[in-house]
């Protein structure tokens, strides 16, 4: 992390501009607060999330009492510099109420779920259009059949080493399951509710 105070236009926003805090591997947004120039100073100097708590009318490093900190790892401004994106490691549930996130979203994975979107909107789609559309409108031990191929695809890539070849197969397989998943009607979501529950 630099050490050093980004440009931010300070007079313009009467002292105080939101920051979003994501998750530094998923992205996701764990939440939200305000930062005035002393909090960013010590946010930088600390390497722990600080905000500037309106109700507390003081600096606020997020898990000062509950040890639920926020590690920093990098952060930056927007194109006009009225607000900040910190990029962070919790070291716990970010929300007070014990949730990882002040935000319910953890239905809005961002990847996966896009796929699944698009997937499920192919199956209006002409067959003749669409692989994906044939998948769903054709025999549905096809797409069974598929996942079980694409699945010994990616064990074999692994086993020989073939990095290229394993993202292509990890891929095809990942595709696959999705269309298996719009097939059978089961939502992309319960898998990852399902993953994440894992982990709690
Ligand atoms: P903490 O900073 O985690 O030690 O929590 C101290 C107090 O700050 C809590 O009792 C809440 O009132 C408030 N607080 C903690 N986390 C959040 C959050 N994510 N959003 C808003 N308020 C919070
Ligand atoms: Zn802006
Ligand atoms: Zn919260
Ligand atoms: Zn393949």
């Amino acid at each position: 992390t630099e050490n050093t105070l980004p440009t931010i236009d300070w007079a313009k926003m009467d002292n105080l501009v939101p920051a979003v805090v994501q998750h530094y591997l998923t992205g996701r947004v764990l939440m939200v607060g305000y930062m005035n120039e002393a909090a960013l100073a010590k946010t930088l100097e600390t390497g722990q999330v600080t905000f500037y708590s309106r109700s507390k009318q003081r600096l606020w490093t997020k898990g000062e009492s509950s040890g639920n900190v926020l590690a920093l790892v990098t952060l930056g401004t927007d194109c006009d510099n009225d607000a900040i994106l910190v990029q962070a490691r919790p070291k716990g549930p970010t929300c007070h109420l014990g949730n990882d996130s002040c935000f319910d979203d953890s239905r809005n994975q961002p990847f996966l779920n896009t796929l699944a979107a698009i997937v499920a909107e192919r199956r209006n789609a002409t067959p003749e259009s669409s692989y994906t559309a044939s998948l769903l409108n054709g025999n549905p031990r096809r797409v069974a059949q598929k996942v079980g191929e694409e699945g010994v695809e990616v064990a074999l890539a692994a086993a020989t080493n073939d990095r290229e070849n394993l993202i292509d197969e990890t891929a095809d397989l990942l595709y696959h399951l999705t269309v298996l998943l719009e097939q059978q009607q089961v939502p992309m979501a319960e898998v990852i509710d399902r993953l994440s529950q894992r982990h709690r």
